[in-house]
């Protein structure tokens, strides 16, 4: 028999093979025994269902049984029988045990019992080896292969733009500088300034903080592209909601207004969900399950009223409320927390920017649904956004959800070149450096819109994980680059 002639714990759990004889491989989660038996409980990661090997000392040896420990890795050959226990269909009677990598248990250092979430990070090695982490990491999953598969059923192409750029597409400045050059000495020029034409790339560069731009490129030939990437922002924002390296979703569309974008966005986040549903209930009902243990430690009118699962369907189930920046505003104006000066930022007039104080609190006390948000000022927007007919607001939309704020931030396209550059002008970006981009607006420019969904913020929405740095294996944030 070939090594990895094994069977899947999910396999066994979805056809309930009675009687078979079968080999499982996996990890101890816990072991216990009395005179007359050893139940160990096994887990192999396919699905968050442990399942329970029954192993009889008269069979397997006494050594053996003992390097049977939480987190050793073992090989078991055994009968698939029905189970004596309630909780299982069946389990599987060993007839031979081989361990294949022990775990000392006086040093390994997820014992059975409720670790914090914060000492998980701590072990980001091994705590996908808990129940939570499973459960996040297939999700994960999941709502990746849904994403290709949400735009591959549309038509659309999945384009692969560079992470190493020499623009920085918001011009926001937070990019990580890519070099070769020897930092402690870099060749200098006349002036005194650092001589980037003898860097490896003859210029400035830095890894991409958004596709976008190059996504454009694409969508005015395939019409219809996606991008889905790792994205990179030196952002020195320790929150709940940003990594410096996080993965996003762009979709870019020739032929699509601000409202297309809108619903596509909607019909995408819906798309999604449902797949989560379909597919990772399992997963989903223990995180739910983990939500409510931690609910009960907050106070009463911090709790949420729906739980998980509920709380999925109730997104699924309603139309997003759409509103203009405008309108917000006025809402915002009149809102209690405004009157009372509660926020930290009041909203005192048209042009404020929004804050995640403000996102939240449209979202999650006064219309309890996600929000599409559109027509901002354009001051506080970027450049390729295209002006609306008043000269003040541009085609902007922010997709913002309950318990997360911002998930999707996107626009319609400024297509027209005149009004193109004359914004890049106003706000400074240099129009030379960008001509590959202008090049699009100068042979056969098109009306055309598109949007960025952090991958990571969904992932949170989805699975109820209040903490970004707990829905990506190895998070980086400032600080924080160990594994
Ligand atoms: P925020 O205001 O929350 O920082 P943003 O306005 O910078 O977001 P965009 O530039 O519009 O966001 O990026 C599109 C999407 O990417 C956001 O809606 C969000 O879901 C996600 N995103 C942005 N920055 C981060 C980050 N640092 N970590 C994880 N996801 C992010
Ligand atoms: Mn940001």
């Amino acid at each position: 028999m070939a090594f990895n002639k094994r069977v899947k714990i999910k396999t066994i759990l979805d056809q309930n093979p009675i009687g078979s004889e079968l080999t499982i491989m996996g990890w101890v989660r816990t072991k216990r025994s009395n005179k007359n038996v050893t139940f160990i409980a096994m887990n192999d990661g396919s699905v968050i269902t442990n399942y329970q090997v029954v192993a009889d000392p008269n069979l397997i040896s006494e050594d053996v049984l003992k390097k049977c420990s939480t987190g050793a890795c073992l090989k078991i050959t055994g009968t698939v029988v029905e189970s004596q226990g309630s909780g299982q269909a069946s389990e599987l009677n060993a007839i031979s045990i081989e361990v294949l990598g022990e775990a000392d248990p006086e040093k390994y250092p997820l014992q059975p019992k409720k670790h914090s979430l914060e000492f998980l990070r701590e072990i980001a090695h091994l705590r996908m080896r808990t129940n939570t982490f499973g459960a996040v990491f297939r999700v994960r999953h999941a709502l990746a292969f849904a994403v290709h598969q949400y735009f591959n059923n549309k038509g659309f192409f999945y384009i692969h733009t560079p992470i190493i750029t020499a623009s920085d597409a918001e011009g926001a400045g937070e990019t990580f500088k890519v070099t070769t050059l020897d930092i402690a000495n870099p060749p200098r020029t006349e002036e005194g300034a650092v001589d980037f034409k003898q860097d490896f790339f003859e210029r400035e560069a830095n890894l991409t903080v958004s596709g976008q731009l190059e996504g454009e490129l694409a969508a005015m030939a395939l019409s219809e592209i996606y991008t889905f990437g790792p994205t990179f922002r030196a952002e020195n924002s320790n929150t709940t909601r940003h990594l410096a390296e996080f993965w996003m979703i762009e979709p870019e569309m020739a032929f699509y207004d601000a409202e297309d974008n809108a619903d596509l966005a909607e019909d995408f986040l819906k798309y999604l969900i449902q797949y989560a549903l379909e597919n990772c209930m399992e997963d989903l009902k223990f995180l739910e399950s983990r939500l409510l243990d931690e609910e009960k430690s907050k106070p009463a009118d911090q709790r949420s009223e729906l739980g998980l699962i509920d709380k999925l369907k109730f997104v699924l189930e309603n139309e997003f409320v759409r509103i203009t920046y405008t309108e917000a505003i006025e809402i915002l104006k009149r809102s209690k927390p405004n009157q009372k000066k509660k926020f930290q930022y009041l909203i005192e007039e048209w042009g404020a920017d929004l804050q995640s104080e403000h996102e939240r609190y449209l979202v999650e006390k006064h219309f309890k649904k996600p929000v599409i948000l559109t027509d901002y000022p354009k001051e506080i927007k970027s450049f390729y956004m295209r002006q609306n007919e008043d000269g003040k607001t541009v085609a902007a939309m922010d997709i913002l959800f309950p318990g997360i704020g911002e998930i999707v931030g996107g626009s319609q396209r400024e297509e027209r070149m005149d009004v193109l550059l004359k914004r890049m002008e106003e706000m400074n970006i240099p129009t030379e450096e960008m001509w590959w981009f202008l090049d699009t607006r100068r042979f056969g420019s098109t009306p055309h819109a598109g949007f960025g969904l952090g991958f990571e913020r969904m992932v949170q929405f989805v699975t109820g994980m209040g903490n970004i740095r707990d829905v990506i294996a190895f998070p980086r944030t400032p600080g924080n680059a160990e594994f």
